[in-house]
Parts: structure tokens; sequence; C-alpha cells
């Protein structure tokens, strides 16, 4: 009962996610912020999805995001499914991706984020639209949507997996306030 109770509140929370998605677009199309739409989350196999750690990590690669792309935020929207950032840019999808690729590979920490690039259209772009490879699994290396539908892995090790290196983004934190 419990369960179903947490799955009913995760599904509310997604659709919050695609209702301010629309909204965000919406107000794109009007005009005057931009050309493209980028949204920051981050990939948590597993419960909880919040954590301070997480939260930290996500305030960090936001801010990384909106320096790299010189994007406008236009709302974060933090509930029991996920941590989400919504910020328009001057760029196009395809140049706004590329700044995110680039981002995402920056530092092994970034593993954990995502950053979906939309045009004002709603069309995304996706690593491969460029030419990139494809997310690789924490554990195993191998393409990540993979490992995900083969149910390659336990919840749990993934999980340990992803617990380490939020662990790892904690030290990083310290040492570069201490700096
Ligand atoms: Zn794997």
């Amino acid at each position: 009962m419990k369960n179903k109770h947490l799955l009913q509140q995760v599904l509310n929370a997604k659709d919050d996610y695609y209702r301010f998605k629309r909204g965000c677009l919406a107000e794109i199309n009007a005009g005057g912020i931009g050309d493209s739409l980028i949204v920051v989350s981050l990939n948590v196999p597993g419960f909880p999805k919040r954590s301070q750690a997480a939260d930290e990590l996500f305030d960090r690669f936001m801010q990384e995001v909106q320096r790299q792309c010189d994007a406008r935020l236009l709302l974060v929207l933090r509930n029991i499914a996920n941590n989400y950032g919504f910020l328009s840019c001057e760029l196009t999808a395809t140049e706004a991706k590329r700044h995110c690729v680039y981002l995402e590979s920056s530092n092994p920490i970034y593993r954990l984020l995502d950053a979906d690039c939309f045009s004002k259209h709603g069309e995304t772009i996706s690593r491969t639209d460029l030419g990139e490879p494809k997310r690789r699994c924490l554990l195993c290396g191998r393409d990540c949507q993979d490992c995900i539908v083969s149910r390659r892995h336990k919840i749990e090790d993934v999980r340990a997996k992803y617990e380490e290196y939020l662990a790892m983004c904690s030290l990083l934190s310290l040492h570069q306030a201490q700096m």
C-alpha cells in the first residue's frame, strides 16, 4: 500500500515535470527569452531520488550549464522524483547539446547528470544526433540504456555505485570549500 502511494507521488511529480516543460516551451515560443530549452536532471537509480548531496551536485551542475551556455534560469522544480532545472538560451538546441555533452564529460561526477536539450518546437537533440557515444553504464561501461532494458545489474549494485559517486562529489566540494 505504501509503495502504491509512493508510485502515485512519483507519477504526479512526472506530470509536474511535463507541465512545466510545456509551459517553458510556450514561454520561449512567445519570444524574447531564447531559442532552446535545456532541462537538467539527475540520473538516480532506485530510491530515494533526493538527498542533500544529490541536490548540491545538481545545483553545481546547473551553475556550470548556465555559464557554459550563457543560459537564463526559468525555474527549478524539486520534488520526490528528481530535481529539474529549466533554462532557456540563445543557442540552437544542437549547439546547446554540444556544450552540455562537453560538460557532462568534463568531470566524472557529472555522469550522474542529464542535460536534455529541446528546440522551441520541443524536438530533442540526442548525443547520437551529434555523433557522440551514448551514456555509459556506471558499473560495466556498456551502453547504459542497454543495461537498464536488459536488467543486467541488480538495482542494489547500481545504487551502491551511485552512492560512491555522490560521496566523491561531497569530498570534492569540501576540498574546494577549503581552498
Ligand atoms: Zn552495465
